[in-house]
């Protein structure tokens, strides 16, 4: 596989452009090389600036649900755009959206745009300390919520663990409000909220972590978490950047029946644009400038392309029959992946919440962390790139999550899966 210009770009890109990726994991790294530059895609393949074509399972890490570049997503852009791009002014779309959002998440009575999943997680955290007068938020260990000083806290290792500062320029001023513990464990959370409640804020958690693979919420976490908050009186964030709309329509919440008070999305409502959103109970978001004193703003903010593409893909996902769709699909790949683990004898655990899943290379169950850590990362790094030079184009980590889309034909399935066979195969050699 010729890859000649994806590798003169990249040396041009490093000398402007740190790392010569404008995210850390795109310039892969952890898996052993040089990033591919995109020229384009369609449905569900990626071409690369070598004319290569992959099937694409990062689906730009989520927002690609339908494929990419779909028409109806496309013809909305286009049509929003002849119109202008930005006005900072309110605009009919936005209210468009913001209702379908209400309408589509339990939690949600109001909904602030904003421009990225950082900025909604950011935000919500204000508001949960503004609304509640108090200053700690409790996470927990292998979540990302963005990359806002308060989230940027190395795993904790274990109850109370104040935080450390996960990179440098993160005050730790700042990261000593944010306490990090255990994924999937309730009883430490429960000692945590208990010791601390009259300072907790709020609890953010990923209904189903997808930050350090696909990590699914124990039986009972996910309740648990929300019997404790509300009895203590403390704000439940889901951040459903990654599970809002994917994972359901009304994302995790709608899926596992828990209604948490507020909720961050990003990704998928964008249609591939760059749109953060949170929401929740009217009461809170009340609370939001101008009508309460807990300030948030943003030049682009509702910016209407996006807001065009958001409507366009939601209206998309209305559709009957599209969430059955991606179950089934998922569920007959997991099949596939499993019965090539046992036939090869390479030891897996595939984690799958709807069409999120992730391929642990470890014999043992993946529940949290700690566990995810146990994973062979060599092994990942050799499988990636055996299933490139095929054109499947996974995730360059192990601790990323595979998305299945809606453009993903079933010969395209069949097709990773012989290549997942072949890769196998090749690293027992
Ligand atoms: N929250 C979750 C669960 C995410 O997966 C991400 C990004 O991957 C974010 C927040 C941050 O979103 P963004 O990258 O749009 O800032």
């Amino acid at each position: 596989m010729k890859r000649t210009v994806s590798d003169e770009m990249f040396e041009a890109a490093r000398r402007v452009i740190p790392g010569g990726v404008n995210s850390p994991v795109r310039a892969c790294r952890s898996v052993g090389c040089d990033p591919l530059f995109i020229k384009r895609g369609l449905g569900a393949v990626l071409t690369d600036v070598d004319d290569n074509e992959y099937i694409d399972f990062v689906c730009s890490w989520g927002p690609m649900i339908l494929g990419h570049a779909h028409p109806s997503v496309i013809a909305a852009i286009q049509a929003a755009a002849v119109d202008g791009t930005s006005f900072g002014a309110p605009t009919p779309t936005e209210v468009d959206l913001a209702s379908l959002v209400v309408e589509a998440v339990p939690s949600i009575e109001k909904v602030r745009f904003v421009n990225s999943g950082t900025e909604a997680t950011m935000s919500a955290v204000r508001l949960a300390r503004g609304y509640t007068g108090r200053n700690i938020v409790v996470k927990f260990d292998g979540c990302y919520h963005g990359h806002a000083d308060s989230f940027l806290v190395k795993a904790g290792s274990g109850l109370l663990t104040l935080g450390i500062p996960g990179s440098p320029g993160v005050p730790e001023d700042i990261v000593k409000n944010t306490l990090s513990i255990p994924y999937n464990n309730l009883e430490i959370l429960e000692d945590t909220l208990r010791q601390k409640a009259a300072e907790i804020a709020c609890v953010i958690v990923e209904p189903v972590a997808g930050n350090m693979g696909c990590v699914p919420p124990a039986p009972g976490f996910l309740e648990g978490i929300r019997r404790l908050t509300k009895e203590l009186n403390i704000l439940l964030i889901f951040d459903e950047v990654i599970t809002g709309f994917r994972v359901a329509y009304g994302g995790a919440q709608e899926r596992f029946g828990i209604t948490p008070d507020l909720t961050c999305l990003g990704k998928i409502i964008g249609g591939g644009l760059p749109v953060g959103a949170y929401g929740g109970k009217a009461e809170i978001m009340d609370c939001v400038a101008p009508d309460g004193p807990v300030y948030q703003a943003g030049t682009l903010s509702g910016n209407p392309l996006a807001m065009a593409a958001g409507i366009a893909m939601l209206k998309e996902l209305q559709r009957p029959g599209v969430y059955t769709e991606l179950e089934r699909k998922s569920a007959r790949f997991e099949e596939m992946l499993n019965g090539i683990s046992r036939a090869t004898g390479v030891p897996t655990q595939l984690n799958r919440v709807g069409s999120v899943m992730t391929v642990f290379f470890t014999p043992d169950p993946v529940s949290d962390f700690e566990s995810a850590m146990r994973s062979d990362t060599e092994r990942y790094g050799q499988h990636y790139r055996q299933m490139l030079s095929t054109g499947i184009y996974l995730a360059p980590s192990q601790f990323e999550a595979a998305f299945v889309s809606m453009a993903h034909s079933e010969k395209d399935l069949d097709t990773a899966a012989k290549m997942t066979e072949w890769s196998f195969k090749k690293l027992l050699e």
